[in-house]
């Protein structure tokens, strides 16, 4: 039986692969659909600390992976796909067989929220996209929307400012959530056009994919923008799916950790980063919970070896 299996490679995952690796307690990391998690999906992180000119999001996932497998973490491709308690542990359902294990650290995170458009399946790769740094390039000199009032739709549309010839934000309400620090970037720029108070709707497709979006105000009335791409950037759903009857989740299906502890409510079974933080969600805050995750599976380890 394994001590520990960490499920996710996003900084929390990957830190906890850190620490495990570390107290030597021979950890495997699977890693998921999305090695790395979202950081791999962004281009310049400015706010990890140590790193005063910023730091590429890749490059960072690749060196938090590096320093995990420097100190024995084992790295696993596939999905789990289900978790039962057997005795002393878990059973693992993955996509490349079965695992048996002492504890788990949830480091699933939480993938992109789409808008309920019509045609979406059909356009999305082919105008519609939750993620300007993969889908930018093909917008080089084109006209695009960004939809969202957050962080997120804030990087985004500063990102594809640099590419397009065009971008509008459209947001629902006349506030933005983001940071100060990320309003005031697309504020300041030039190329970005905000439309307040405003949902998009509907698209405008001909064989070769989206070429504009419907969009409805605050006061019911509609009207069309001819756009080449919409980057759909309105927030993001916990990856809990094959957790539901296993541990408690919340209402939007969040991982429900004890109160400053990353215990759930199965003893044994950790939770770190996105997948159980609704309200922070930032890669430091994530590696953060990583190491608190790592360091209580090695206390109950301890616990359960005497
Ligand atoms: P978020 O903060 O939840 O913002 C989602 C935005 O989408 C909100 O403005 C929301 O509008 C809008 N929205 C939601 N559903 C919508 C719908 N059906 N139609 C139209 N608009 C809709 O999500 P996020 O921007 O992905 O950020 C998630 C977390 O990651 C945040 O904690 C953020 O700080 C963090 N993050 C940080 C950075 C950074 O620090 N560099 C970068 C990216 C993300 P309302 O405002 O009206 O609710």
């Amino acid at each position: 039986m394994e001590n520990v299996v960490i499920i996710g490679s996003g900084p929390a995952g990957l830190t906890a692969g850190i620490y495990t690796s570390r107290a030597a307690l021979n950890p495997i990391l699977i890693a998921g659909l999305q090695p790395g998690g979202q950081l791999t999906t962004t281009s310049i992180v400015e706010n990890w600390p140590g790193t005063p000119e910023g730091v590429d999001g890749n490059k960072l996932m690749q060196d938090m992976r590096a320093q995990a497998e420097k100190y024995g973490t084992r790295m696993m491709h596939g999905t789990v796909t289900k978790i039962e308690k057997i005795a002393g542990g878990f059973r693992l359902e993955t996509d490349n067989g079965s695992i048996e294990t002492k504890t788990v650290i949830v480091a699933t995170g939480a993938s992109a929220i789409t808008l309920p458009l019509p045609n979406k399946e059909k356009l999305m790769g082919y105008g519609l996209s939750t993620c300007a740094v993969c889908d930018g390039f093909f917008y080089r000199n084109k006209v695009v929307a960004v939809v969202g009032g957050g962080d997120s739709a804030m990087e985004e549309a500063h990102y594809l400012a640099k590419l397009a010839a065009s971008v509008t934000l459209v947001h629902r309400r006349d506030k933005f959530r983001a940071s100060k620090a990320m309003q005031e970037k697309v504020f300041n720029n030039p190329k970005i056009k905000i439309i307040w108070n405003t949902e998009v709707v509907d698209t405008v497709a001909d064989s070769s994919g989206l070429t504009g979006i419907v969009m409805k105000n605050s006061n019911g009335e509609t009207s069309q923008l001819k756009v080449d791409g919409l980057f759909m950037a309105i927030g993001h759903n916990p990856n809990t799916e094959f957790l539901r009857g296993v541990i408690e989740l919340d209402s939007q299906g969040y991982v429900l950790c004890k109160p400053g502890s990353t215990a759930t409510s199965v003893a044994g079974i950790f939770a770190a980063g996105d997948v159980e933080d609704n309200k922070f969600r930032q890669a430091i805050t994530s590696a953060g919970r990583g190491c608190q995750a790592a360091l209580e599976a090695e206390r109950f380890i301890e616990g359960h070896d005497h």
